[in-house]
Parts: C-alpha cells; structure tokens; sequence
C-alpha cells in the first residue's frame, strides 16, 4: 500500500495532487452506478484524460452473465467514445474495505489500447483509504497493443 497524497512516486509526477484526489474520489463514487444484482461486488472506475477531464464508469451485469461489462471498460468506452483517448491515469475501486481491486485480464488487454506503459494504475479499496501504485506495463508486460504487428 502506498499513501498516494504524498508520494513522491514518478508514475504520479504528471498528477496535481488535486488531480489525484478527485482521480479516487470519482473512482469510488463511481461504485454507486454499478448494476451488480449477480455478484453483488460493485466496482468503479474512472480515467482521466489529457484533456482534464474525468471519465467515470461502474461494473454493468446482465442476466445473461457473459453480457457483463467491467466498470474499467465502461470508463474507457465512454473516454473513448467522447473524443478522449490519450489518457494520463485511471483509478479502480472495489467494493472491498481490506483489499484493493485491480483490473482483470480482459480489461488489462482493452486498456492497453490506449494507454502508455508508464501511465500509473491506481488500484483503490472500497473507500479509498488504501491503494496500491502500478505502471501500466507493470500490470501487463510484454503486451501486445498497437503498433505491435
Ligand atoms: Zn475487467
């Protein structure tokens, strides 16, 4: 775990300290859009862009359980869709007070798509309280994305 307020980590130097804490803060309040009646574990997410703007997501499950989006590629469809696809962060919360939530492999694979190996990956527990700090490559090495063929 790491207290993200006053890291002086490099994967955050292109972070305002404000911009972080709005980064989490809509990430966890993102947690309240999930539609989660199967699994009952909501999760949030948001992605903020270059642009400085915050591009929230949550979880959507479906009858049909194979329908489910995470809430990782809700945000990032959403980003994508609004004209924003450079992205400087993106924080995940899960609905786990001891725990943070990192990004499943699906999403791990979509997100590469658009972001750079350095951008920092902030993985959040319910309340924001804990996290935990990655790079982008570090969550999915040796990648395959664009301009890999
Ligand atoms: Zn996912």
């Amino acid at each position: 775990m790491v207290n993200l307020k006053y890291s002086t980590n490099y994967l955050l130097h292109d972070l305002s300290s404000q911009q972080l804490d709005q980064l989490k803060k809509k990430a966890v309040e993102a947690k309240n859009h999930s539609y989660s009646p199967y699994s009952k574990f909501r999760v949030g997410c948001c992605i903020l862009t270059k642009d400085n703007l915050f591009v929230d997501g949550a979880n959507v499950e479906n009858a049909s359980y194979g329908g489910a989006i995470c809430a990782e590629r809700t945000a990032a469809v959403k980003a994508v869709t609004s004209g924003q696809k450079d992205w400087l962060a993106i924080a995940i919360s899960g609905d786990r007070i001891d725990d943070c939530t990192s990004p499943c492999g699906i999403c791990r694979q979509f997100i590469r798509e658009f972001a750079s190996l350095d951008m920092p990956v902030i993985m959040l527990n319910s309340d924001g309280s804990q996290a935990v700090l990655k790079s982008f490559g570090d969550l999915l090495p040796m990648s395959f994305g664009p301009g890999s063929f």
